[in-house]
């Protein structure tokens, strides 16, 4: 409703189905907004056409669904969106502020980043679009993080906005949907602290305010990488009190035997409190977790 001061959000991309690490995401960014009495959104970050998939996306839905997280509001897809975001980008390309670059990734690792005069002059092959960044610093408190510096983040670093494939990118669309949400918290993963100088500085381009941004410690394997489809994480169990009380766990609840998925939401929306975790940066996997 209009009257509620926090909206948040989960916004996963349908690229596998969800794994532990998401699932923990997912009951952060839910508790936060509980406990604030806010709204919870749950936006399908679906806009890299080659690696989603309409199936993941109904699965993770339901998977979500079995442990009572639903979206206070209809979900939205960002494969849908690509008209407003084209609106966006073409703000942009007003203002000077993109350029067509045909640039391999290689080229770019071996240059330091820096772009030849040439790769902006290729406006009639195809060509991503990338965003012009200058030697910003941005420096940012996060709840959990604490002051976060983003030094050279922005330095000879010019994020796509589109692909050259004709996809938007991730940082383009996540800013303008929390923007065109009304989305004032985000509750999410360490491994998105890297994205944030970029965004924030969209958010600077288009003058919008930022929403309040909080990364959760980053739940590690054996051999401290992040869980994720790439390293093969397991799906989880649909509706699974364990599995829940064990995510659970991670941010620092421990309820006493909660005898449903529903009461065990509704305490913990009570203990939740990020503070316990401030300055955490990544938590490995315990022992007893590690079939996760
Ligand atoms: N869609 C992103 C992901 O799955 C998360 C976006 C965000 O929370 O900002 O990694």
């Amino acid at each position: 409703s209009l009257s509620t001061l926090y909206r948040g959000r989960f916004a996963p991309s349908p690229t596998g189905p969800l794994h532990f690490g998401s699932l923990v995401s997912a009951l952060a960014s839910y508790l936060d907004a509980k406990k604030n009495q806010g709204d919870w959104l749950i936006r399908i970050e679906d806009v890299d056409g080659t690696r989603c998939k309409k199936y993941f996306s109904e699965q993770i839905l339901n998977t979500l669904s079995s442990y009572k997280l639903f979206s206070d509001e209809t979900v939205i897809a960002q494969s849908h969106r690509s008209e407003l975001y084209e609106q966006h980008l073409s703000t942009l390309k007003n203002q000077q502020l993109v350029f067509p670059c045909n640039c391999t990734r290689q080229f770019l690792t071996q240059n330091n980043g820096n772009h030849p005069d040439v790769c902006k002059s290729t406006a009639n092959q195809l060509h991503s679009w990338r965003l012009k960044t200058s030697n910003l610093l941005y420096q940012y408190e996060d709840p959990i993080q604490g002051s976060l510096n983003f030094a050279d983040d922005l330095k000879n670093n010019c994020p796509v906005l589109k692909r050259k494939d004709g996809y938007f990118s991730y940082q383009l669309a996540v800013v303008v949907d929390d923007h065109r949400q009304n989305i004032t918290h985000l509750v999410r993963g360490a491994d998105l602290i890297e994205t944030t100088a970029q965004q924030l500085y969209l958010y600077d381009l288009f003058e919008w305010t930022p929403p309040n941004i909080c990364h959760i410690p980053l739940i590690t394997n054996t051999c401290g990488e992040k869980i994720s489809k790439q390293n093969h994480a397991k799906p989880i169990e649909n509706g699974h009190l364990l599995t829940l009380l064990r995510a659970l766990h991670y941010l620092n609840i421990d309820l006493n035997s909660p005898s449903s998925i529903s009461e065990a939401l509704s305490l913990a929306i009570k203990q939740w409190n990020p503070n316990t975790l401030y300055g955490v940066k990544s938590l490995p996997l315990e022992p007893q977790d590690q079939h996760f």
